[in-house]
């Protein structure tokens, strides 16, 4: 008889196709291997925070590889916000939002989106991914372009690829190829101009005032992905638009409430009402996917009162930054995009990428290499992420334990 409760063994399925679809899978993930692109999965043992202990030892890391911008992941406030959501809102809703999946939280988040953007509206997704996975499809149709940069984040090329418009591809950060593709795009009925706000490879921020110049000489809407900027970009951290002063340029901004907004989980889509309204009833990852968590929704909501109430923990954060690339600047590293908490080390090799972030583990600070296919070959860097929650002394240690890294495998003279 078949009883509740305690696990058994795993079961393989029988057959044919099964077996063979196992040799497949081996094979292909045998590739992966093979091809120098596996990727494995340290495993942490503490909060999520500027130190953390690793499963297996491992205490006292210094962490220099999360999108914990403002270190709001662990901030008690962000914390006892999700759980008191918890408590008076349940663990979920157990529907999508149209159904009976929207609390009043669900409402209040998005009109505090609105505001902190300065948007109409705001639509709450299960993640950003959702977000791009959505509006393109919803939005465009076969009479119209979308023009994307081609380092675009994953998830607005997928996004694109679902919908039906007709698709161009500029060069990175390129105007002159980006004006060539607008005036080919004339003929169609709207134009849309998507990009990063901030490149999470490069630690570079798209040109969003020429973009918006050029949008506005060709007649074109622009969208921009703020996953790497909301929160700390801009004198109040409104993002990539304020920094570059086109905050009323920019038509759709979709970011993320899962790195500096608490990092949780969640994103949304801000912009016209119309816009938002339309999401509502055509967006398929919205339609279709659960409403977020209240514990995940009290923790953004917190975030958001924070940086609504001050901008000094941008600041501070900003201060840091400013500190580790001038410091290894002076090192001798060279340190790709500008002002930017995403510090990518440019090493080139991808062997001296890896050996020299392991040798930066044995050495107490979590950084993680980059190398072909996820950044173009000879391109292989170290990628830091500096939070404002690391003190003067982590990015000392640091850049201390870069230097000796360096000199070790020659990366330094
Ligand atoms: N867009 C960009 C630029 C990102 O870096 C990411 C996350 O890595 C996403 C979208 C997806 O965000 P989320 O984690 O909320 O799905």
């Amino acid at each position: 008889a078949l009883r509740g409760g305690g696990a058994g063994a795993p079961r393989a399925a029988s057959g044919a196709a099964a077996a063979q679809l196992r040799l497949r899978l081996e094979s292909e993930l045998e590739d992966i291997r093979g091809a120098g692109t596996w990727k494995s999965e340290r495993v942490i043992a503490s909060r999520q925070g500027p130190h953390l202990r690793l499963a297996g030892g491992g205490a006292g890391i210094i962490n220099f590889c999360a999108n914990n911008y403002l270190g709001l992941s662990s901030h008690p406030e962000v914390i006892r916000a999700a759980v008191e959501a918890l408590e008076k809102f349940g663990a979920g809703l157990s529907s999508v939002r149209f159904i009976c999946g929207t609390q009043s939280i669900h409402k209040d988040l998005e009109e505090k989106i609105a505001r902190f953007h300065q948007r109409e509206d705001a639509i709450l997704y299960a993640s950003c991914f959702d977000a791009n996975a959505g509006i393109f499809e919803a939005l465009l149709t076969p009479e119209d372009a979308v023009l994307s940069d081609e380092l675009n984040h994953a998830s607005i090329i997928d996004g694109i690829r679902l919908c039906k418009a007709n698709k161009y591809r500029y060069k990175h950060m390129d105007m002159q190829d980006l004006e060539a593709k607008l005036k080919e795009v004339q003929k169609h009925r709207l134009r849309l101009v998507a990009t990063d706000g901030a490149f999470s490879m490069d630690g570079d921020i798209a040109p969003l005032r020429e973009i918006c110049q050029l949008a506005q000489k060709y007649d074109a809407l622009v969208f921009i992905d703020e996953c790497h900027a909301t929160g700390f970009l801009g004198p109040s951290g409104r993002g990539t638009d304020e920094l570059l002063g086109v905050m009323d340029k920019v038509t759709i901004i979709n970011s993320t409430l899962g790195k500096a907004l608490g990092g949780a989980a969640g994103g949304y889509t801000t912009g016209p009402k119309p816009l938002i309204d339309l999401l509502r009833q055509r967006s398929r990852p919205y339609l279709f996917s659960n409403s977020l968590p209240p514990a995940v929704v009290g923790c953004a909501s917190k975030a958001l009162d924070l940086l609504m109430e001050s901008n000094a923990i941008a600041q501070s954060m900003a201060a840091k930054t400013q500190r580790f690339r001038s410091k290894m600047a002076a090192a001798g590293f060279t340190i790709s995009g500008k002002d930017h908490p995403i510090c990518p080390v440019m090493l080139g090799d991808a062997r001296l990428a890896s050996v020299m972030a392991e040798d930066m583990l044995n050495r107490g600070i979590y950084v993680i290499g980059f190398s072909y296919p996820v950044v173009p070959k000879g391109k292989a860097r170290i990628r830091v992420q500096i939070s404002a929650v690391h003190s003067d002394e982590d990015i000392d240690r640091c850049v201390e334990a870069f230097t000796e890294v360096g000199r070790k495998h020659g990366a330094l003279s």
